[in-house]
């Protein structure tokens, strides 16, 4: 704690309003901390706005069991699912070597093992916080379907059941015409489908807008156009952070959840985090005026990673992965793909209008799991980021955690898979 201060709550500063950020900001103010939430552009101007809204806790982040082979086969392809720009980037193609090795089945199970709990308590904790600050951002507990149109499709969809199941997820592989009757515009010839109902889906930026005005009537401050150039540190012990403007801003703690920007900052502390941007994209569309598909729970479209989720008044189109650096650049084509594979899997789209175009960068960390925890040669500088395709599904255990590693010492769920020393 800094000497000299007449209060003696602690003083934590936030680097980034994203989801992550925003929980952090809520679960530290509600155990008493001061918190002020430094961000570069505004609440949610990142990943955290436009994502497909998904909270899949049976999901791991980033890798599939199994999946690396043929994911290596198409990643060239500028519009395949996942895609690699081609470039010459030695972090890429480090990261790119470590990620390869994380697909094995005995690896997707420890990595399964570290992350399932987080995700079930944080399942929970949605709940809990959608209904005690009633904020409105179209929750919905129906769970999902991932709907496979391809010849692989049943095998694929096995595979999909058998590990949700062995980690305890509920999971209902369903054939082509039941699910059909459940989901009437889905094209006639799909493969099948699989139900998780241990999942819900949410508009992403309803949620982290509504949670940070709570925040704020809880006291926290947020500082919008604020841009952290550097964080401060001496012997050993983090005091503050610098902003772009050259303004100094004292704290006991930092944590940087400044998402796919994080490595930035932690690089200059001698810490070379091996973060990568992949970026996925979105277009909501209007079920009712364009003809967009009129789901009444969302799906996933297994063979395009492309989501469709009913957010209220509009559906919304999101995926892809694209790891072509830190850039908010959108590729046309592989925009358009989103409403080409909506076309593949859903009868009725010719009038499809859209109604926003998005792209975001997911921040992620070659082992697919995020960082949370204390910065290893820093005392009070936390990190909290690298959750890929799982920063809504996350966020709110991740605030919780942070908040008791830095008001408790200790926070109340293991999370030494996921400690940012495994890095160092
Ligand atoms: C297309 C798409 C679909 C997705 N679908 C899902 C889904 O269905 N379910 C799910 O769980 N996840 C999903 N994700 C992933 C999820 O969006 C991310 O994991 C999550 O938003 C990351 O949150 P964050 O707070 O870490 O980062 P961000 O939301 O990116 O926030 C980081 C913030 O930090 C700010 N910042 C950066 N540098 C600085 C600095 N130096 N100083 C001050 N501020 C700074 C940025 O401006 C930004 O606002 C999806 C992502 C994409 C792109």
């Amino acid at each position: 704690m800094m000497a000299g201060r007449a209060d003696s709550r602690p003083q934590v500063i936030i680097v980034g309003a994203g989801v992550i950020g925003v929980c952090c900001a809520w679960f530290l103010a509600r155990r008493g901390a001061r918190v002020v939430v430094l961000e570069r552009e505004r609440i949610a101007a990142g990943a955290s706005f436009g994502n497909a809204g998904t909270i899949a806790p049976g999901h791991l982040p980033l890798v599939k069991p199994g999946r690396f082979w043929s994911l290596v086969k198409t990643m060239l392809r500028p519009l395949s699912p996942v895609y690699v720009a081609p470039r010459f980037d030695p972090a890429l193609i480090g990261w790119l070597m470590d990620f390869a090795r994380r697909f094995g089945e005995a690896e997707t199970d420890a990595a399964m093992r570290a992350i399932a709990p987080l995700g079930r308590e944080s399942l929970r904790l949605y709940e809990e916080l959608v209904g005690e600050e009633r904020l409105a951002c179209a929750f919905r507990k129906a769970g999902y379907y991932e709907v496979w149109r391809g010849g692989e499709g049943l095998r694929e969809a096995e595979r999909e059941v058998a590990f949700a199941r062995r980690h305890g997820f509920r999971a209902e592989l369903i054939e082509a015409e039941p699910l059909r009757r459940r989901e009437p515009h889905l094209r006639p010839g799909l493969a099948c489908g699989v139900h998780f109902a241990d999942a819900a889906t949410l508009d992403p930026y309803a949620f982290v807008s509504g949670l940070a005005e709570r925040a704020r009537a809880a006291g926290v401050t947020f500082r919008s156009a604020t841009q952290v150039a550097r964080v401060l540190v001496e012997k050993g012990r983090v005091r503050g952070v610098r902003a772009a403007t050259g303004e100094e801003l004292a704290a006991d703690a930092v944590v940087i959840a400044a998402g796919a920007w994080s490595a930035a900052l932690l690089r200059p502390l001698g810490y070379a985090l091996p973060l990568q941007p992949a970026k996925g994209y979105h277009c909501d569309v209007a079920p009712d005026e364009g003809g967009g598909p009129p789901v009444t729970e969302a799906c996933v479209l297994a063979e395009r990673l492309v989501f469709v989720t009913p957010l209220g008044n509009r559906t919304r189109l999101a995926g892809t992965l694209e790891f072509s650096g830190l850039n908010l650049e959108i590729r046309r084509p592989r925009l358009d793909q989103l409403i080409r594979a909506a076309r593949e899997y859903f009868t009725s789209l010719e009038a499809i209008r859209s109604l926003s175009e998005w792209c975001g960068l997911r921040p992620c960390l070659p082992d697919g799991l995020p960082a949370i925890g204390p910065v290893p040669g820093v005392e009070g500088l936390y990190l909290a980021t690298g959750h890929a395709m799982a920063g809504m599904t996350l966020g709110p255990v991740t605030g919780k955690l942070v908040a008791e590693m830095i008001l408790d010492g200790a926070p109340s769920l293991d999370t030494a898979g996921l400690d940012p020393a495994r890095f160092a």
